[in-house]
């Protein structure tokens, strides 16, 4: 018997992160699970002079509208949403949400944002795998595909 009831998936708005929404929202639908997107916003390296400054509260703010955004387009009203935006190491927010919503499964892309492909998988994925507590499905961008 499988029993999922939560489902965290982790987004960057790469591709491969939306295609893994595609996957995190089927299986949300199919196991009438609750959904979790999360995005982590990473702190800015103090040192970084050199690019315009753009605060965190700017970044959340960001991150606020495009996750209303994902869900608006791309997530059906009848499924049940929750978002989180947290500062802090992508993978050390990933898995401490596992733990603190008690997630059953992460749905997550292969690559992000960053996408070298010539590497198996990106670093937070990586990380993510290697000390999760719970199951983890990594989609690829291009892979045969069993969500329509
Ligand atoms: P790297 O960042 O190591 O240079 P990459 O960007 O290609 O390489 P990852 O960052 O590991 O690869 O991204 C893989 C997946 O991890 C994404 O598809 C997404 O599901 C998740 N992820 C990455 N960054 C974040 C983030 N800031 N917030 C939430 N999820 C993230
Ligand atoms: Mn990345």
């Amino acid at each position: 018997m499988i029993t999922i009831k939560k489902i965290l998936c982790p987004t960057d708005f790469s591709e491969t992160s939306r295609n893994a929404l595609r996957y995190a929202k089927e299986f949300a639908m199919a196991m009438n699970a609750k959904l979790i997107l999360l995005h982590v916003v990473e702190p800015i390296a103090a040192t970084a002079e050199t690019v315009p400054f753009i605060s965190e509260a700017e970044l959340e703010k960001t991150a606020r509208e495009e996750l209303d955004d994902l869900i608006r387009k791309d997530c059906p009203p009848s499924l049940a949403i929750s978002t989180l935006i947290s500062v802090g190491l992508s993978s050390d927010v990933i898995l401490n949400a596992i733990k603190s919503e008690d997630i059953d499964l992460v749905v997550m892309g292969s690559h992000g944002r960053t996408g070298l492909t010539r590497l198996l998988m990106g670093s937070v994925t990586e990380a993510v795998m290697r000390r999760a507590t719970c199951p983890i499905l990594v989609v690829k961008e291009h892979e045969k595909e069993f969500v329509s």
